[in-house]
């Protein structure tokens, strides 16, 4: 859920409207406009709209073999944010839409520029209103493949598929308010043939089979953004158990990845051992599972899905994630799940920590000192292209850059030689208790840590996020 202001061009338009309401009150107040057709995310436009906020998503799907197909419907319950004559949903590619509804009345809508679907219902939603949507739709979705971003949405696999939604993805399986801003609550309701796994992010709160179709009931409660929404479907060899903090933890392997029973031991205690090392520095996980999927999807990437990462090992057959990957992975949960970028320009702040983590790690587990961290990629030569491009703002091509995990990661550090080490480890808390389940940006960030470690940081900010080149140290 969102509760951050945004200069949407239809909110401006209602800004204008409001200031001649002196003149007529009561047509300015009547006065209906369509929601903005994005979230006003420079790099993706068409990411996410305006004039409404989602509180909760309930994606019932399901899967069928033998069309690798899906049928669905999601419900969306938002809330005006403005006097809607109309607004818009991401949904993209081939799925067919059969019904949709605003609160049980059927609505027009039409599919339009690259993911817009935009909604007509029979009535006007005043500002505030709570509201409900509700779409039926079919068909065998398809994944995006960016020509610099990679492969997102669903992937199908040999015997399912797996969604991963990073930076979009998430349109391609259900109708959605795709940007980060927008968090709100999950249910995924998935269906398939018994025998097969499904699993999605949070808490599994039912399991039931009837006619040689098995349903399991997934929970998110707490907000989430839809590039951390996640599913998989297939055969999976499961282990359930609890972290030593007492959270429940989830793990799966895809049995086409073969990984041997001990090795699918290890990787789970290996999730609640990281867990809970995270937990003691970053303060109390977020959320109310963990866990971890490792997939064979081909797509070559792991993602910190809300609660339960994905990894896709496929290509190195009977592999597990590495402790480093786990943490990285897991790390995010406090950066970049919980507190969510408010930009895509502000990836630096899940990756730059992310792999922060890797570096703690490292130390704790594998006795590698940070500064040997540091000092390893800070050796990179002056000339080398990790250093092109501003981390603060990479550009939409380069969001899984380098520059943005390891320049990110060495801007973390220096910031604990700026501020010490009791400010450090302060902020490594209550940043992400300050912010928790909300947006924050990186101008957010630099202020905190001002605030928290009574320094002023422009000489820091400036050299190791808004500026290109290497800073000395
Ligand atoms: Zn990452």
């Amino acid at each position: 859920m969102s509760t951050t202001p945004r200069a949407f061009a239809a909110v401006t338009l209602g800004v204008a409207a409001a200031l001649t309401v002196s003149a007529a009150p009561a047509s300015a107040a009547e006065r209906f406009t369509p929601g903005a057709p994005g979230a006003g995310d420079p790099y993706f436009p068409d990411m996410g709209n305006g004039g409404y906020d989602v509180a909760h998503y309930d994606v019932g799907l399901k899967y069928d073999p033998a069309t690798k197909g899906i049928r669905a419907v999601t419900k969306i319950k938002a809330r005006a944010t403005q006097n809607l004559s109309r607004f818009n949903l991401d949904f993209l590619g081939p799925l067919t839409i059969s019904s949709l509804k605003v609160d049980g009345h059927k609505a027009s809508f039409k599919r339009t520029g690259a993911q817009e679907l935009v909604i007509t219902p029979r009535k006007g939603l005043r500002k505030h209103r709570h509201f409900t949507v509700t779409v039926a739709y079919s068909g065998v979705p398809q994944p995006i493949n960016d020509a610099t971003l990679g492969t997102s949405g669903w992937i199908p696999t040999a015997d399912g598929a797996v969604m991963v939604n990073q930076p979009f993805g998430a349109a391609t399986v259900y109708p959605v308010n795709d940007h980060p801003t927008d968090k709100a609550t999950y249910t995924f309701t998935l269906t398939a043939p018994k025998g097969h796994t499904t699993l999605s992010n949070g808490d599994l709160r039912g399991t039931s089979t009837k006619g040689g179709w098995t349903t399991t009931r997934w929970v998110m409660r707490h907000p989430m953004a839809s590039e951390l929404s996640m599913l998989a479907i297939g055969k999976y060899d499961v282990i359930t158990g609890r972290t030593g903090d007492g959270v429940p933890n989830l793990t799966a392997t895809d049995r086409a990845q073969g990984v041997t029973p001990e090795d699918a031991q290890k990787f789970h205690r290996q999730t609640a051992e990281i867990q809970d090392f995270q937990a003691s520095l970053y303060g109390r996980y977020p959320f109310t599972s963990t866990g971890g999927i490792v997939v064979k999807g081909g797509f070559g990437y792991a993602l910190e899905t809300q609660g339960r990462p994905v990894y896709d090992l496929g290509r190195r057959p009977g592999a597990i994630p590495s402790g480093s990957l786990v943490a990285h992975e897991l790390g995010h949960q406090w950066f970049g799940d919980s507190v969510t970028p408010e930009r895509w320009a502000d990836i630096w702040m899940n990756e730059g920590f992310a792999t922060y983590s890797e570096w703690l790690y490292a130390e704790k587990f594998e006795g590698t000192p940070v500064q040997e961290s540091f000092d390893a990629v800070y050796a990179t030569p002056a000339d080398d292209g990790l250093w092109k491009g501003v981390v603060s703002d990479p550009g939409r091509d380069h969001i899984f850059d380098g520059l943005v995990y390891d320049r990110g990661a060495m801007a973390v550090h220096v910031l604990r030689q700026t501020i010490g080490e009791n400010a450090f480890y302060r902020l490594l808390r209550e940043w992400p208790a300050t912010y928790r389940y909300g947006n924050a940006s990186t101008e957010d960030l630099v202020r905190f840590a001002e605030r928290l470690s009574h320094k002023k940081l422009d000489a820091w900010a400036d050299a190791w996020l808004y500026s290109e080149g290497k800073p000395s140290v």
